[in-house]
């Protein structure tokens, strides 16, 4: 690898504050928001300087920036092959929103099934539960879709089956499915395919494939924070035709043709779909991450993220008393990403989280990782175990909410920062720490006794005395 891609994100350089004295920091949290590409931050710098309203304004700028707006718009639709006389490419603030809106937008009669997987991100699920029946497709005993269930629950749904809703990627065990072949089948019993790429499109490449192709991907949706572009911008991408009818999910400003005192005309794609003032900003950002990513190589980011995998498999599977979630093979890598959810067994996720922020400068997420139904039946957790931790949830006391650490990579990551979290990890699991760290009640989380986090040198709002602005 590459020093050069380090040089090409920001801030990762940085040192944070230990227990022990700064260290540079080590983000192993990728899985849940990405630096910038200096790329990006250059390209946004330079846009704001001629940034100006977009789609009304006459003036000058005005233009130059609603032509950045509509090239933001075709390089991403691009970005994944869509087509772009039958695609629409509508920019929205992060899946989360792609998905909700895509829930509301589409016609689904009032007996709608959408089928889910079961390792879905609540963003993937929350909304599609708010407007339809939603059933589950299975998983199988290696943790992978089951491809017979999906059929299973086609054949007895048809033709109820508004969608087939399903995560490119899983963001806890980072298991990859199988779209394109859940598409085949999803169109042979007549219904669509939406794809939650907020996973995968940073990772691997990908291709909706021709409108005419059984195996294309109907709708898709992902976050530019997670893909080097963090201002605030995603995208969902689905036919045209989808959107034409209807009315918008949210009404306003910019959605409209003509509006009386009592009638309103909307208008078309993808205008009827982006109400009020749009993030120009935040589309720029996100066109030049995916023309960065390309730069960068989908296969040299693939492989490299597989090295840093295979290493964390191959050092975990050796550690005792570790429970990996999902694939722990670091020889079989072809159908994951660098996600990796594990348990020290005997140490709670959050003590492991803290010690590895506040002793070995390392940033990783722990929880359920807005996935619980996932994350409890892969933590096997029963019923009436989940029964008692939402009673103690409704007291206040998040103490015994069950979860898992997750180490997600990126691109500029490196074997050394691997060596360096496992070595913590080893000394976590060995008893050793640093600290005496007490549980809070209400949010569960762990903090060493006695150390406070000052964030005020590093950055602050809100200047104080002998601290530079
Ligand atoms: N789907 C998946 C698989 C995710 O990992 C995430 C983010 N963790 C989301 C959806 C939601 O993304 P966002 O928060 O950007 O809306």
């Amino acid at each position: 690898m590459s020093t050069s891609w380090r040089d090409q994100f920001v801030g990762i350089e940085h040192e944070v504050p230990t227990l022990s004295g700064a260290r540079p920091y080590i983000n192993f949290d990728n899985a849940a928001s990405t630096p910038p590409l200096r790329v990006v931050r250059d390209t946004v710098n330079a846009f704001v300087e001629w940034y100006a309203s977009v789609h009304r304004g006459q003036g000058f700028k005005s233009r130059l920036s609603t032509e950045a707006y509509e090239d933001a718009r075709a390089i991403v639709g691009d970005f994944v092959g869509a087509d772009p006389v039958l695609d629409e490419v509508i920019f929205v603030k992060h899946t989360t929103e792609a998905v909700n809106k895509l829930a509301r937008r589409l016609v689904l009669p009032e007996d709608s099934v959408v089928l889910v997987s079961a390792m879905e991100h609540h963003a993937n699920l929350l909304p599609w539960r708010a407007r339809a029946q939603v059933a589950y497709i299975e998983l199988t005993s290696e943790g992978r879709l089951d491809l017979d269930d999906l059929e299973r629950k086609l054949r007895a749904f048809a033709p109820r089956v508004a969608l087939v809703a399903l995560t490119g990627a899983s963001n806890v065990t980072g298991v990859i499915n199988p779209i394109h072949t859940a598409a085949r089948l999803a169109h042979e019993y007549g219904t669509r395919i939406f794809v939650d790429a907020a996973q995968l499109a940073p990772h691997r490449a990908i291709s909706l494939g021709a409108h005419d192709d059984p195996e294309h991907l109907d709708f898709l949706a992902f976050s530019a924070h997670k893909l080097f572009a963090p201002y605030g911008s995603g995208v969902l991408i689905g036919p045209r035709a989808a959107f034409v009818n209807g009315v918008p999910d949210l009404v306003g400003g910019g959605t409209v043709e003509i509006v009386t005192r009592d009638d309103v005309v909307w208008t078309g794609g993808p205008d009827r779909d982006e109400a009020g003032s749009p993030n120009v900003v935040g589309a720029v950002a996100l066109a030049a991450a995916c023309q960065a990513v390309q730069r960068l190589g989908m296969t040299a980011i693939e492989q490299h993220e597989r090295a840093l995998t295979a290493q964390l498999l191959r050092c975990l599977n050796s550690i005792d008393n570790v429970e990996i979630y999902g694939a722990t093979d670091p020889d079989s890598l072809d159908d994951r990403l660098g996600v990796i959810a594990f348990n020290l067994r005997g140490v709670h996720d959050g003590l492991v989280a803290a010690a590895l922020a506040w002793e070995w400068g390392a940033g990783v997420r722990h929880g359920c990782f807005c996935a619980h139904p996932y994350v409890l039946d892969l933590l096997r957790v029963s019923p009436e175990q989940a029964r008692s931790v939402r009673q103690a949830i409704m007291r206040g006391d998040r103490r015994a909410v069950p979860g898992a650490v997750r180490v997600s990579f990126a691109p500029y990551n490196t074997p050394a920062e691997v060596d360096h979290v496992l070595s913590g990890l080893v000394a976590i699991a060995d008893g050793q720490f640093e600290a005496r760290y007490v549980q809070h009640t209400a949010t569960g989380e762990f903090a060493p006794t006695g150390w406070e986090p000052d964030f005020g040198p590093y950055f602050s709002l809100t200047p104080r005395a002998g601290v530079p602005a």
